[in-house]
């Protein structure tokens, strides 16, 4: 017997899983192993173990030839260096798969020298890393690995994506039964309370805005490979509009007045925000503020209890933009203009764009929204103005 070792996470398992465990079996390969992962030293697995296996259970049911591993899980032996020999012991002739990304970041693990003297690797290509994979497969094959590039490409998707898609109740690329399991056991469900908090202040159309908006954040944080923390992200675009509702504007309204020089991050009204902020502005600079993303970083501070600086700045300039953002700051900015319910000229075209160059894609993104305000007529507020400058000039 011929086993294919395919180790992983399944934080949920995958139709791209699914498809690789199938392809590994018509390519020769008698029996793959799910080898299920107990607490991986790369990532922080927010979901237990016992779950991640009824997943993976349900994800494979009916296919014989793939059976469940959970030594990993019972042992919590954390690297592949110590479980593999184990796994071997038990099946004897094994080649152990990684996807691309793996193989690229071998060199990060414990013992990569050890690992690939236990068995052959079979790799999968992951996303548009072929040239950094096959440098990798280079490298390690001069250090003795014996490794196999499979011959399919599997669509670029990862379990990250649709946790984050099944926080905002949509369920895609997930086995029916995986999905059936995540919705009737509520897993994924951290933002439920944020979500109906929010969902309270501001009008439906809006609401649906913001999901949307996190939908296309945390996919431009994937395929653009920011590497943002993904939970960030995600409040940040949840958040970005919440500024927007007027049941919130009367409870700023009441609260406590500030001293006159207090700095920005204590002023409380939006009011003292927006005088304070175009305090900054030169002298000669125009137009009107942008109300609702001065309150809406207030109000995600004050009634969403968000201290996370990098958070409230995404919200405070998502409007407006501002010179020298940060990534975070653009992603929120562009997943606001880009998310799927924008169906403006040219929106396609920003899409494909920024999925090449995120950088290339911000400033696109922004030279529309100048052009747009310039060609209704309306006054550019001072950090819009100094943007474009930044930017595009
Ligand atoms: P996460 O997004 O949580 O990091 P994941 O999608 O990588 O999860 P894992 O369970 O960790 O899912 O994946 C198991 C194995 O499958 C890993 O070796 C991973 O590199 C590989 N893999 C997962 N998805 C793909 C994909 N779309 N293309 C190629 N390889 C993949």
């Amino acid at each position: 017997m011929k086993y294919a070792v395919f180790g992983g996470t399944f934080d949920p398992p995958h139709t791209e899983h699914l498809s690789m465990m199938r392809h590994l079996l018509d390519c020769g390969y008698d029996r793959v192993i799910a080898l299920i992962s107990g607490n991986p030293p790369h990532k922080s697995c927010g979901t237990d173990g016992e779950v991640r296996l009824a997943m993976l259970k349900a994800a494979i049911a009916g296919e014989e030839r793939i059976v469940v591993d959970d030594t990993e899980l019972r042992t919590q032996l954390r690297y592949s260096a110590d479980i593999l020999p184990i796994i071997k012991e038990k099946y004897g002739d094994i080649d152990y798969v990684i996807g691309g990304d793996s193989l690229i970041n071998l060199h990060k693990w414990s013992r990569p020298e050890r690992v690939i003297k236990i068995c052959p690797l079979t790799v999968f290509i992951r996303g548009d890393d072929y040239n950094r994979l096959i440098d990798a497969k280079r490298y390690w094959e001069d250090r003795g690995a014996k490794i196999t590039v499979m011959d399919y490409t599997p669509r670029d998707i990862s379990s990250t994506l649709i946790r984050y898609a099944a926080m905002l109740g949509i369920y895609r690329d997930v086995p029916e039964k995986v999905a059936d399991y995540i919705a009737c056991n509520r897993l994924y469900d951290k933002y439920d309370a944020i979500k109906s908090e929010l969902r309270l202040h501001v009008k439906p159309a809006r609401y649906e805005h913001s999901l949307r908006t996190c939908e296309c954040a945390v996919e431009l944080n994937y395929y653009c490979k920011l590497n943002l923390d993904y939970d960030k992200v995600f409040t940040a675009a949840l958040l970005h509009d919440c500024g927007k509702g007027s049941s919130q504007f009367d409870i700023l309204k009441s609260m406590r007045p500030l001293a006159p020089d207090a700095d920005f991050e204590d002023r409380q009204t939006v009011e003292q925000v927006v005088e304070y902020d175009r305090s900054l502005a030169p002298s000669d600079a125009v137009g009107k503020p942008v109300e609702h993303q001065f309150a809406g970083a207030i109000i995600a501070k004050e009634l969403f209890g968000i201290e996370d600086e990098q958070i409230l700045d995404a919200i405070r300039y998502h409007c407006t933009a501002k010179p020298d953002m940060s990534d975070m700051e653009k992603l929120i900015y562009c997943a606001d203009a880009l998310e799927s319910g924008r169906n403006y000229d040219g929106v396609e075209d920003l899409r494909a764009l920024i999925k090449r160059d995120f950088n290339a894609g911000f400033a696109a993104c922004l030279d529309r929204a100048y052009s747009h305000v310039a060609a209704k007529g309306g006054k550019m507020y001072y950090l819009t103005e100094q943007a474009q400058q930044y930017y595009n000039k």
